[in-house]
């Protein structure tokens, strides 16, 4: 009889810890073939084109969705423009109701969402159900409750809406990216057209329900959907008073250069690279959990992911003998799954870019470490990954890979660690580690990141704004720093 191999998990904890399957169950309501939600209705797109939602889960095709061309577009532009006249003349209290209205509704179908937005996304269902729909709707409550409040945001000045802003959003959290957007939009008085992502539209078109139950005027929000095209699209529309866009710097850089000259307001906020940093008096069992988090919450596809790791010299090996273990635990797997930590890489696409960059870091010479897991055979999967012996010129120490895979750096003192965490083109967020309230507060003041984390991680709050230096962007969303990018001051 062949011998029985083991994971790595099995040999640390025997088979006692392997969990039965526990998918979730909750129906998702995705719709065969959805239409372009534009002054308020579902309506065919003029393109008279769709494009295949599929999930990255199984590979299986999830919905159709439509492909907006310029005349698509514009109708959406132009519902909005009308829609602006009563919207922006309503009192705040008035808005401020139909805000709290959306977040009330968002939490009472936040179950049916989390599961379309596993489906449409990939992401752990624990993440959807507990970290993306209480946050979207935070964030709508968080915005309702300035609505009527707007004459004390800068006292002395008032402040009115910009018009209609056309906002463009990533696929790394797509209901969560879309509530950000849409929120201060409305409580200030704008009127919106938004685009999601192609590979994630699901949750922003079952949002237009949401609206219609809210009874939000028409016009006032219109979503529509398609690649990159559409979103130039959105982005260029002479009657755009403002463009919020979130997502590569690659991209980012387009906007800006279409942008200039044009008098359109513009809230960039991109990619980063941003240092976790663990000083040798840290306390090491929070900081692995806050290392893991970093990273590989949400299969780090995020913006502000902890990728690289800046470990003092002396607790290198501990650190790193601790991150193995604790990577062998991790469930990787069916995101639908509850007991599943990572889930599904959100495309094909993402998949072959993590794995590139990954060939990289070998290629180049850093030392990999994975733990052994089974990966489904169907879907896009990549396990939890550690690259140490990184140096700063690899790719994989300069270049976000937007996967689950953490870059190993040390240093000796303070200044290095600081030299090390600002030599980046980027300047989205930080983290630091260390038992001393002094170091932190030093480090904080010079480090170059709009965000910055102390003994923990990736915590976020409607109230705090966010937001990026140097290559990461410009502007804030969140707080009262994010409202001021909605308004013009008088
Ligand atoms: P992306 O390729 O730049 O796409 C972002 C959005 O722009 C998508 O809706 C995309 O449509 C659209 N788009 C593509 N080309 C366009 C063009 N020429 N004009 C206007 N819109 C265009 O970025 P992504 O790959 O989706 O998202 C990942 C990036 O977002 C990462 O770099 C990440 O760091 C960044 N991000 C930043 C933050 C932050 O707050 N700083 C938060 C989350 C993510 P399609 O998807 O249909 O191509
Ligand atoms: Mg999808």
């Amino acid at each position: 009889m062949p011998a029985k191999k083991n994971t790595a998990r099995e040999l640390l904890f025997g088979d006692l810890w392997e969990f039965d399957p526990a998918p979730e169950s909750a129906p998702a309501h995705i719709t065969a073939r959805y239409g372009l939600f534009i002054g308020g209705k579902m309506v065919t797109p003029k393109s008279k084109k769709y494009f295949d939602s599929i999930s990255p889960r199984d590979g299986k095709k999830l919905s159709e969705i439509p492909l907006a061309n310029a005349a698509d577009v514009d109708a959406a532009y132009q519902t909005a423009s009308t829609a602006f006249k009563s919207w922006s003349e309503l009192p705040g209290a008035e808005r401020g109701k139909y805000l709290f209205r959306i977040a009330r509704l968002l939490q009472d179908r936040s179950r049916e969402f989390a599961v379309a937005e596993t489906l449409d996304g990939g992401k752990p269902i624990i993440e959807s159900r507990d970290f993306d729909l209480p946050m979207a709707a935070a964030h709508f409550f968080y915005h309702a409750g300035w609505a009527d409040k707007l004459d004390y945001v800068a006292p002395g000045r008032r402040l009115a809406p910009l018009g209609v802003v056309g906002q463009v959003i990533p696929w790394n959290f797509p209901l969560l990216m879309l509530a950000w957007k849409i929120a201060p939009a409305l409580a200030t008085g704008n009127t919106v057209v938004l685009k999601p992502a192609e590979t994630t539209s699901i949750t922003a078109l079952k949002f237009a329900s949401i609206l219609t139950d809210a009874g939000l005027p028409p016009g006032v929000v219109n979503i529509v959907t398609g690649a990159g095209e559409t979103g130039a699209a959105v982005v260029n529309h002479p009657l755009a008073a403002k463009i919020a866009f979130t997502g590569s710097n690659e991209v980012g850089k387009i906007i800006h250069r279409s942008l200039a000259g044009t008098g359109k307001k513009l809230t960039l906020e991109l990619g980063g690279k941003a240092a976790n940093i663990v000083f040798d008096d840290a306390p090491l069992d929070q900081a692995v959990e806050g290392i893991v988090n970093g990273i590989f919450f949400n299969q780090g596809h995020v913006c502000c992911a902890g990728s690289r790791l800046l470990v003092q010299e002396s607790i290198v090996k501990e650190i790193l003998d601790r991150l193995k273990r604790r990577l062998a635990t991790l469930r990787v797997g069916d995101p639908l799954d509850k007991n599943t930590d990572i889930g599904a890489i959100n495309s094909k696409e993402q998949l072959t870019k993590i794995q590139q960059l990954v060939k990289s870091g070998i290629d180049e010479g850093a030392e990999i470490h994975q733990p052994a897991c089974k990966l489904p055979l169907n879907g896009f999967y990549f396990p939890p990954t550690l690259f140490s012996s990184v140096s700063q010129s690899h790719r994989i120490a300069q270049e976000e890979i937007f996967g689950p895979v953490l870059s190993i750096l040390t240093f000796r003192t303070p200044d290095e660690a600081i030299e090390k965490a600002n030599n980046t083109p980027f300047g989205l967020s930080a983290g630091v580690w260390t038992d001393k309230g002094s170091k932190i507060l030093m480090m904080a003041s010079r480090l170059k990141a709009g965000v910055i984390w102390a003994n923990t991680y990736n915590k976020f709050d409607p109230s705090s704004p966010f937001g990026g230096y140097k290559q990461s962007g410009f502007g804030r969303e969140g707080g009262k720093h994010g409202l001021l990018e909605y308004v013009l001051m008088k």
